[in-house]
């Protein structure tokens, strides 16, 4: 089949799922992977032969679309702040939301530092590897409970051509990190139960809910965990930064004062919604430590 014709029904065959535009981003994709095309190629070679031996790869594609299975699981990979990240149903598929987060812990970092950053909850690597990427200086941490998300994490660190040392652990069991850090970065799971409705099918169906999903009655709890963590282990004017939940910025400032933090900024996604925090932790507890 032609190029051209196998276009015209991939559109028809996702027209009740998907709008045209996504329907496109996705043959786009797809042509780039499987037979090195860019989206001009289209014009230029409308009739170009699809074989045989193409086709399936194609057609599986095609497949799992229709089960509305997210695109960068079906490829195996996605982009994350201008870089390469490989992802499978052991990874959240990284947001543009936590590319904010790394934007603006990337403005407020010196590269020429020599910081030692730990990030809590990492899975597929997203946040520490564009860091390290832009921060030579830097020691980077990655802590995960999944041995899977690990495994993703590890590749990902070299792919993209980055030292990372990475941790698996229970957060919620750990009491103790092994040193300081200037800075401490979490987006743990955040969604809680009753928001389960707002999430798109797709998502539900096919992302972790390990790195989701809270309760409705504890929705703070790695967020508890982490502060306690970053109060003990935050090197005097270390910084923490969070992704949080959209409806719970109050709350997170709120439980983040009563630890002792201060300096706490709350800041907005593009879609305007209340998503991350940054605030510092200087008593003189942790100065006096760290003498
Ligand atoms: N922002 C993600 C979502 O909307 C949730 C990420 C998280 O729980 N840390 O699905």
């Amino acid at each position: 089949m032609i190029l051209k014709e196998y276009q015209s029904y991939f559109s028809q065959e996702l027209s009740a799922i998907y709008p045209q535009t996504e329907i496109d981003t996705f043959f786009f994709f797809l042509i780039e992977e499987y037979i090195d095309f860019q989206r001009i190629d289209l014009v230029l070679k409308p009739d170009f032969e699809l074989s045989s031996d193409i086709l399936p790869f194609f057609k599986n594609a095609l497949e799992a679309l229709q089960k509305e299975i997210p695109i960068q699981y079906i490829l195996g990979k996605t982009e994350f702040y201008g870089f390469p990240f490989l992802v499978n149903s052991d990874t959240l598929i990284p947001r543009p939301e936590t590319e904010e987060l790394v934007e603006w812990i990337l403005n407020v970092i010196s590269p020429t530092k020599k910081t030692q950053i730990i990030d809590i909850g990492t899975g597929s690597g997203c946040i520490p590897i564009s860091l390290a990427k832009h921060l030579p200086n830097a020691t980077i941490f990655a802590l995960d409970i999944s041995k899977e998300a690990l495994t993703v994490a590890k590749q990902n660190a070299i792919l993209n051509k980055v030292a990372i040392y990475f941790i698996e652990t229970n957060i919620l069991q750990t009491n103790h990190l092994a040193q300081k850090f200037d800075v401490i970065i979490s987006n743990p799971p955040y969604v809680r139960e009753l928001e389960k409705f707002e999430i798109k099918k797709n998502v539900l169906e096919n992302e972790p809910h390990l790195a989701l999903f809270v309760t409705d009655e504890d929705p703070l709890l790695f967020y508890n965990k982490i502060a306690d963590l970053a109060a003990k282990h935050l090197t005097p004017n270390g910084l923490l930064f969070l992704e949080i939940n959209q409806y719970l910025g109050k709350e997170t400032i709120k439980m983040l004062a009563q630890k002792g933090f201060t300096n706490i900024e709350l800041k907005k996604d593009h879609f305007g919604n209340d998503r991350m925090i940054k605030c510092h932790f200087n008593n003189l507890d942790s100065i006096e430590n760290s003498k």
